[in-house]
């Protein structure tokens, strides 16, 4: 292994598997989309990558910058590879696309921030497949569907704006190194571009679910007048009993537009 001690406050842990990364290299979507990968390491995943695609990389560790550099020497010159030296938060902030064209975000995502990178990559329109990998729960949340125990603001907006979203595999903590203490998932979610992410929408999602075994007219009530709270129960025929995860995703968009409306 490369002389590098992993630094626990990047969330590094190496994938060094050989069966995974190349299950993870057969579950790229078949397209011309370039690939974006966040936190590169020590290159084993874009090793990989590179093969396939051209990959612009996005690597937030010094330490790490000087051995990706002479790695890559051949693919940098050749432009088949970018290294940004940057937090990629930092840099969705700044250019609002971490591509200027169609790209595919693959990744072994630090988990510090899996969820936020996430969330990011759905607001951005240029990006089209998510396949990362996450702490299991994590995935479980993006997949989750009415009536789950995961079920929440996460996998209702994954449904919302995506065509297809699945846990691929589970990864177990010796594929890396260091070993984490969770076990890992694969998560797959191909976006639906015609559809936007909706910030207000996830905002209100949250508000639905702030207690979540507490009645879902009972959550709402801190944003939405009671009287109106009523009305929309009774135009979409819903129980006042309802708890938050026991209501679809569609009827949650249908509900928020009826909270909206009068408020524009
Ligand atoms: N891709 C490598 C692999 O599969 O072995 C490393 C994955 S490791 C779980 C996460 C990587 O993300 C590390 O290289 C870490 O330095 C990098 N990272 C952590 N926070 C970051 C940030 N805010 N912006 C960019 N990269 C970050």
């Amino acid at each position: 292994m490369d002389k590098v001690k992993a630094k626990k406050e990047f969330g590094q842990n190496f994938l060094k598997d050989d069966s995974v990364l190349n299950k993870i290299i057969q579950s790229m979507p078949h397209n011309n989309n370039h690939i974006v990968e966040i936190g590169p390491g020590l290159g084993d995943l874009t090793k990989n990558l590179v093969k396939y695609k051209d990959v612009t990389a996005y690597e937030v560790d010094t330490d790490l910058i000087g051995i990706l550099k002479s790695k890559f020497a051949k693919e940098l010159e050749s432009k088949k590879f970018t290294l940004k030296h940057i937090d990629v938060l930092k840099a969705w902030d700044e250019l609002n696309s971490l591509h200027n064209g169609k790209y595919d975000l693959i990744a072994n995502l630090p988990y510090y921030i899996a969820t936020n990178i996430i969330l990011r990559a759905f607001e951005d329109d240029l990006c089209e497949h998510i396949i990362v990998m996450v702490q299991k729960e994590v995935a479980e949340k993006f997949t989750a569907k009415v009536n789950d125990k995961e079920y929440s603001s996460l996998g209702i907006i994954t449904e919302t704006i995506s065509k297809d979203s699945r846990i691929l595999f589970d990864v177990p903590p010796e594929a890396f190194d260091p070993m984490p203490k969770v076990i890992s998932s694969i998560l797959y979610i191909k976006k639906d571009l015609s559809k936007k992410f909706d910030k207000d929408f996830n905002k209100f999602l949250k508000s639905c679910f702030v207690q979540p075994r507490k009645k879902l007219s009972k959550n709402l009530s801190s944003i939405v007048d009671k009287n109106k709270i009523s009305t929309i129960f009774e135009d979409l025929n819903l129980n006042d009993n309802l708890r938050p995860h026991e209501v679809s995703a569609s009827l949650y968009s249908q509900m928020y537009t009826k909270v909206k409306d009068g408020r524009d």
